[in-house]
């Protein structure tokens, strides 16, 4: 460590050719107050009152850092009531017409209505806090907007997009709603690729490669995972194949949007009345606000 020190410092000092770091300016405490804030409403289940308090919510922080932020309406007739759910993507963007190359960030905001992975049978029908499901990938994006606004380079452009209806089930068919929304009504001009962050809050966080994100978008995935060494976190972002995960990413993929997704699914609290605050960490928002700060911020990683 103390030689890794002396080198940067001599760098600094003489190395006209050295390239210079961006400066990381995410605030994970930011990141932390965004989770609370989420958590605060209660469950964010479509259809619930909080739902509508924290989709407002988010639309004025975005508001803060993004252009063009609006929302995107869709319902859908819900198998465990029968009754029609209306829910709303939130999106905001930043340099997005000028971009020569356009990055699509993207976090589930909406919560899971039921624990049905808690171990306990009278908790079951119970919806989750969702702190670090859901709420944790909203609380970095929300934070990133805010540390690359004014800094991104000037062909890189942005789209931060909130989607919903992400865990309302039971069943696969009626999750990953907003997303699927979306990917039949693309942008113009549409994204170059994407990045999904899902359950990143956990203490230990570790995010291995997710093999569907490899096999659909294979040069984007290798690259991520290249920067997370270059900037020193390979032990949170390991070069190791994790399990495969349905998400929002696999209809973005299919509608021809290379989508990588950031998940640590190794998570006793996943869909439990577990999943609050207290589970999730502070650090892990901060690490991954890095990789993906220094991510949008280093030009050449574009080049892939
Ligand atoms: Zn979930």
């Amino acid at each position: 460590m103390a030689c890794a020190n002396r080198e940067a410092s001599a760098a600094d000092q003489g190395g006209a050719s050295a390239p210079k770091a961006p400066e990381v300016v995410f605030d994970q405490a930011k990141a932390w107050a965004h989770i609370v804030k989420q958590c605060d409403f209660g469950p964010r289940v479509p259809g619930s009152d909080a739902h509508l308090k924290c989709r407002d919510w988010i639309v004025e922080q975005m508001k803060g850092s993004c252009e063009n932020v609006r929302t995107q309406e869709l319902s859908h007739q819900w198998s465990v009531t029968g009754k029609k759910v209306t829910m709303w993507n939130i999106l905001g963007e930043q340099n997005w017409k000028d971009a020569k190359v356009r990055v699509l960030l993207l976090a589930h905001w909406d919560t899971r209505p039921y624990a049905d992975q808690d171990p306990d049978r009278a908790n079951q029908k119970k919806a989750i806090l969702g702190a670090n499901d859901g709420a944790s990938g909203v609380a970095v994006l929300l934070e990133l907007m805010r540390s690359v606004k004014d800094r991104l380079p000037k062909d890189v452009g942005v789209m931060y997009f909130m989607t919903d209806g992400e865990d309302l089930g039971p069943s696969l068919e009626e999750m990953f709603l907003g997303a699927v929304h979306f990917s039949k009504n693309l942008p113009s001009p549409p994204p170059d690729y994407g990045i999904l962050l899902d359950m990143i809050g956990d203490k230990t966080l570790e995010v291995p490669i997710e093999p569907n994100s490899l096999q659909f978008a294979p040069s984007l995935t290798r690259a991520l995972y290249r920067h997370a060494k270059d900037v020193g976190l390979e032990k949170t972002f390991p070069n190791v194949i994790g399990p495969w995960i349905e998400d929002d990413h696999i209809c973005l993929n299919q509608a021809g949007i290379p989508t990588v997704d950031l998940i640590d699914f190794d998570n006793p609290t996943w869909h439990t009345v577990a999943d609050t605050v207290d589970a999730c960490s502070a650090e892990s928002l901060g690490k991954v606000g890095k990789l993906l700060e220094t991510w949008l911020l280093k030009d050449p990683v574009f080049k892939i």
